[in-house]
């Protein structure tokens, strides 16, 4: 796992953001677009909206240090699991890289970002990227059970590094060519994404987690969790709200991917692309 606490940027950091699009039938991903042609995919924030970041670095504590190696251990795991799911169909599963941050990190394949995007995959370096003070945004408010709604967020950013590696990414990328609108929307690729990167998250939850049990509250709250985390940081940082409610789906179209592939185990099921509504 790589390191980049403490790595302030000490200015503005913005991140790009481009729309994508959504098509009418096949459909694919969404993609938040840089201006020079990169892209990554933030989770639960708008990243345009981001901050001035603070130059002090994050002190390190005991507590941060293990759950450094909680998440080293979430992302080791959830990995292994793709590495199966893969080896099953003849491929070979290449790893993301794990990075730690807070305030803000420099990445290679997505610019600058700071702590208003939370976590998120690069697709350009292949690295999921994760702000450490969102999870503890998420402990402050869930306590334990912060934990394993944790545990979900690495497993959903590590089904974008699945997506990548599957060529769903370059699909989208395509499509979005063809018609830059087919992203937006309830219906649009943005959410598609993201869907399927909970159900992924739940084809790991599957092999993680015996067969009952992860109760449905646990996910839920997990789920709620995660967003309600966002929105208050959002809020709370920038002074505004996130502008497009629809990039992840509502909470109960996420419960329902997530629980898709918690059931089945199956990433050929979690088939949020296909044709008709979500
Ligand atoms: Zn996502």
């Amino acid at each position: 796992m790589i390191d980049a606490r403490g790595g302030g940027l000490g200015r503005r950091a913005g991140v790009g953001a481009g729309g994508l699009g959504l098509t009418g039938v096949l459909i694919v991903l969404a993609l938040q677009l840089l201006s020079g042609g990169k892209f990554e995919v933030p989770d639960g924030f708008d990243p345009s909206t981001a901050i001035t970041a603070g130059s002090a670095p994050a002190p390190s504590s005991a507590d941060e240090d293990s759950l450094a190696q909680f998440s080293g251990r979430v992302a080791a795991d959830v990995q292994d699991v793709w590495t199966d799911v893969f080896k099953q169909s003849g491929e070979s599963y290449r790893r993301a890289k794990i990075v730690r941050y807070s305030q803000a990190v420099s990445t290679d394949g997505c610019g600058n970002a700071t702590s208003a995007v939370g976590p998120f995959y690069c697709p350009g370096d292949e690295r999921v990227y994760l702000d450490m003070s969102f999870y503890r945004d998420m402990r402050t408010q869930l306590g334990a059970t912060g934990d394993f709604a944790w545990a979900y967020v690495i497993a959903h950013e590590l089904g974008h590094h699945v997506q990548n590696l599957t060529g769903t990414f370059d699909e989208v990328r395509k499509l979005e060519q063809d018609d830059p609108s087919v992203a937006r929307g309830a219906q649009g690729t943005s959410v598609r994404t993201e869907l399927q990167a909970d159900c992924y998250a739940g084809v790991w939850a599957h092999a993680a987690y015996g067969f009952g049990q992860l109760e449905k509250g646990d996910l839920q709250e997990a789920i709620t969790a995660a967003e309600a985390v966002g929105d208050d940081r959002l809020q709370s940082r920038s002074g505004s709200v996130r502008p497009d409610t629809f990039t992840h789906g509502t909470s109960a179209q996420r419960q329902h991917w997530f629980q898709v592939g918690y059931d089945s185990g199956k990433p050929s099921d979690c088939d949020t692309f296909s044709p008709g509504e979500i």
